[in-house]
């Protein structure tokens, strides 16, 4: 059912192979194919690489490391289209650096990064998108908010008035078997889902950023709808091959 890794280095096929892929897996459960948006996960990867990616129809880019997406940034120049998202761990003090350059912020994993971003964007007269990170498998070496605290933290950040909370996002423990992600994307779902109940006012909480080169069709399955894709794109990174197989 789920197809294996495909880590070609032609990034064009790749990207037509994960298009795909997204396609079959929201009709496999009836959901529309545009209701998911592909991020591709560009850490490590060059700015021609990325361009690659961009010419062959990709929009929105996640980075991990904010010194290494303002150089891709400087080298690319600005495209009215192209889409930054950050999606990797958040320095304290990168935060007045972070707000406004990226469109949304996947990575926000506690109520004082909520409350400086929220601070940075009041200083800039703007509203900052962001997402909060689930630690949905409860790893003490994962970030995010604990799944019994989210309520608690929502009544915290509800009023904030320079933020703007579009939804969660969540890693699964690495596993082998990409089945094993499918109860934590539902657990993630069903964070999303109390918070909706809970805090009517926010119903703009839509967005589930869940999946990876790995599991990214089960996500889907399971109401994905932004999906982090690195490897499967431009293949695997340089410094993770040992990891990775
Ligand atoms: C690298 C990264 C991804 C993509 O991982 P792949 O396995 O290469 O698809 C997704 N999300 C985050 C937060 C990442 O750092």
């Amino acid at each position: 059912m789920v197809t294996a890794p495909f880590f070609s280095s032609d990034i064009q096929a790749n990207v037509r192979a994960v298009q795909n892929t997204i396609h079959e897996a929201a009709c496999r459960v009836g959901r529309d194919p545009a209701s998911i948006r592909l991020v591709a996960a560009s850490k490590t990867v060059s700015a021609s690489r990325l361009l690659e990616a961009y010419q062959a129809g990709i929009r929105i880019f996640g980075e991990n490391r904010l010194q290494e997406a303002q150089e891709k940034m400087e080298t690319l120049g600005t495209k009215a289209d192209w889409v930054w998202h950050f999606i990797g761990r958040i320095q304290r003090r990168k935060i007045k650096s972070i707000v406004g350059l990226f469109a949304l912020i996947h990575s926000v994993e506690s109520i004082a990064q909520v409350e400086m971003i929220d601070q940075q964007a009041k200083k800039m007269g703007i509203r900052q998108p962001i997402l909060l990170e689930i630690n949905v498998s409860g790893e003490s070496s994962k970030g995010g908010f604990a799944v019994s605290t989210v309520t608690d933290v929502m009544s915290r950040i509800q009023n904030l008035p320079n933020i703007a909370v579009q939804g969660v996002m969540g890693i699964p423990p690495l596993t082998e078997n990409p089945e094993n992600s499918r109860p934590y994307f539902q657990e993630l779902r069903r964070v999303a889902e109390r918070i909706r109940e809970k805090f009517p006012k926010q119903n703009a909480i839509i967005e589930r950023s869940m999946g990876m080169s790995r599991d990214f069709p089960i996500a889907i399955e399971e109401g994905a709808t932004l999906i982090r894709i690195g490897a499967a794109l431009f293949g695997p990174r340089e410094q993770e091959r040992t990891i990775l197989f």
